[in-house]
């Protein structure tokens, strides 16, 4: 017999974590299915276990490492009752009115392994990567989505760092920490970045850029060795001598589970009502990056965990929870 649960949020970063501290001190006994380790770019916790610093996040006036904050949220919610269980969902059913069958990684049988009440998808975005050549086959060989994770490798190294965004513009800065250099290669000639994190990349002497230029390949047989890199207007191209290059160049929602069970956008990102957390589908919820392809923020995920909480209680509740 599946296991009954009234919510199971779906997801461990500050989006499903917030639900679940909500979701617990509501008296909810919610179980978090919080993912679990199958790359360096794909662990419970979601992107902040990848983050160096963070300084924006309200409450920690020196910063805090993305690690620890998780660490903390992790705790936060298991204190009030929220049961945490390292797995993924494999498959899930949304075809008829809750509960809702859900199967998951490593279970002994074909049956639904839990149904939910209520359920609260908060499975986060994942890097984006360059779909170059090699590129695929040098991850973890000197092609990496995580500079926190990897950057300890690369000391006194040259580096290159793909994208024009706050997150190239991270990398980056964090990099110089270890690197002998590092080269942001970005595909316009201004970058998106915010002020604030261009003016530290350009203050700092170990930054360099390459404009106008996208990266075509990535040379290296066991590990990289360098990038071939095309200027756009001119066509030209050439070879940089690299040992390592992190990919900073966006996102994507982790909503292929979704697909054809509720209304997704067409960029991908699950389609939720006005300001609400609700979805197409009644007694389901969506909060964080899977759902918000705008702000993206670990603060404003937190806040939408939060709404996504409060709106599954009131469902629960009208439901005669
Ligand atoms: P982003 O803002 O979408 O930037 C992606 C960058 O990669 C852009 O410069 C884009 O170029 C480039 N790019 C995209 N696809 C590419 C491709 N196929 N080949 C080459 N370049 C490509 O993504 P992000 O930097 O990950 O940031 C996401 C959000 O998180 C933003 O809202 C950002 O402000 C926020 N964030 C904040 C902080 C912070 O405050 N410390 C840190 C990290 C992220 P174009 O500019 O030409 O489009």
């Amino acid at each position: 017999m599946p296991e009954r649960r009234k919510v199971v949020i779906v997801g461990s970063g500050p989006a499903g974590l917030t639900a679940a501290i909500y979701a617990a001190r509501a008296q909810l006994e919610p179980l978090v299915i919080e993912g679990e380790p199958s790359s360096t770019s794909d662990q419970p916790g979601g992107q902040l276990m990848l983050t160096t610093e963070v300084e924006n996040y309200p409450g920690f006036v020196d910063g805090v490492m993305g690690p620890e904050l998780m660490g903390i949220m992790r705790e936060q919610a298991i204190r009030f009752g929220a049961e945490l269980r390292t797995a993924k969902v494999s498959r899930l059913d949304l075809s008829s009115t809750s509960p809702f069958p859900l199967w998951l990684t490593h279970a002994d049988s074909d049956d639904p392994a839990i149904e939910a009440d209520a359920l609260i998808i908060a499975t986060g975005a994942r890097s984006l990567m360059l779909g170059c050549p090699n590129e695929s086959r040098l991850v973890g060989y000197g092609v990496s989505t995580c500079a926190t994770c990897d950057g300890f490798f690369f000391r006194d190294q040259h580096i290159a760092v793909a994208g024009g965004g706050d997150s190239a513009l991270e990398e980056a800065l964090f990099l110089t920490r270890f690197a002998s250099k590092v080269t942001v290669v970005h595909r316009r000639d201004e970058l998106r970045a915010s002020k604030i994190m261009q003016e530290r990349a350009f203050k700092n002497p170990k930054i360099d850029f390459l404009w106008d230029s996208v990266i075509v390949d990535i040379l290296g047989d066991s590990k990289v060795s360098g990038i071939k890199v095309q200027h756009t207007t001119s066509s030209e191209t050439f070879e940089l001598a690299v040992s390592g290059l992190f990919v900073a160049i966006g996102h994507e929602p982790n909503s292929a589970l979704l697909k054809g069970q509720l209304e997704l956008e067409s960029n991908g990102y699950i389609r939720t009502i006005g300001k609400s957390s609700r979805t197409s589908v009644d007694g389901v919820f969506a909060c964080g990056d899977v759902q918000d392809d705008h702000y993206r923020q670990a603060v404003t995920s937190a806040g939408s965990g939060c709404v996504a909480a409060i709106d599954a209680e009131h469902w629960l509740e009208e439901h005669g929870e």
